[in-house]
């Protein structure tokens, strides 16, 4: 049985004190909803303070970083590593989202050092994958996608594997309003377990979370995460208002 995940990609949004404000607005909204676990992934600039008020909070909301360099220490300026994201108690970290590929032009190989190097301080990856709007019309989202979960778990174990997160993002639906039908997510999903149990044994995959992103809000949550395959939701604009976001984890909970 898989407990359902509900993380919060805040993005580029959000000053310091507005991020306390927004996580302490959440944790009284998502208090005591059983059976999902939620996560919420602020700018680096605020996860220091995000995570002491969880803390203060006694809130069981973990936190996630929306980013990371694959190296533990170094001349890397402007970057930030896995130990220091682990020392400010997070949990998740989010890699291989579309924006940093389309926008900052990053490549499965460096998608791929970055889940090894999450892996390796103990830390869980969420891997997003999907297809632009031109590969889903030319017939082409299930290969895009498979070609990401091959080159971007390259250097996973099969005895680690369980531990992933894939978010299934398809990128004509982040921030457009337009979000993939149930039946469509799900096909997609379905299709990554697949992928998985290939790459790990169906034991494995079975284990795995595969959340759906993509223009998710409290009007279509709940049918989403319904589906069977979809173990709950990766979600941007929507989770930056306390209100819009505990209404999705209460859909999934
Ligand atoms: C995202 O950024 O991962 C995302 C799914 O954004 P939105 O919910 O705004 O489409």
């Amino acid at each position: 049985m898989r407990t359902q995940l509900v993380a919060g990609n805040w993005k580029m949004y959000k000053t310091n004190q507005e991020a306390v404000e927004l996580v302490s607005g959440l944790a009284s909204l998502v208090e005591g909803l059983g059976g999902v676990e939620v996560a919420v992934c602020p700018p680096f600039t605020s996860l220091a303070d995000v995570s002491r008020s969880l803390h203060e909070l006694g809130s069981g909301m973990a936190l996630g970083a929306q980013n990371v360099y694959p190296r533990s220490e170094g001349a890397f300026t402007g970057e930030i590593s896995p130990p220091m994201l682990k020392a400010l108690g997070v949990t998740y970290v989010i890699v291989g989202h579309s924006e940093r590929r389309e926008i900052l032009g990053e490549k499965d190989d460096f998608v791929a050092a970055k889940v090894r190097a999450v892996l390796d301080e103990g830390m869980t990856p969420i891997l997003c994958v999907g297809e632009t709007l031109e590969e889903r019309e030319a017939g082409g989202a299930l290969g895009k996608v498979e070609g990401q979960l091959d080159a971007d778990l390259a250097n996973v174990r099969p005895e680690e594997a369980s531990a992933l997160v894939i978010a299934y993002e398809p990128i004509w639906a982040i921030g457009t309003g337009k979000t993939a039908t149930p039946a469509d997510a799900q096909e997609m999903n379905s299709f990554i377990r697949g992928r998985l149990a290939a790459m790990f044994g169906e034991a494995t995959a079975d284990k795995v979370r595969v959340l759906y992103g993509g223009s998710v809000k409290p009007e279509n949550a709940a049918e989403l995460m319904a589906m069977p395959d979809i173990d709950g939701a990766l979600v941007g604009g929507a989770s930056l208002k306390a209100e819009d976001f505990a209404a999705i984890v209460r859909a999934a909970s």
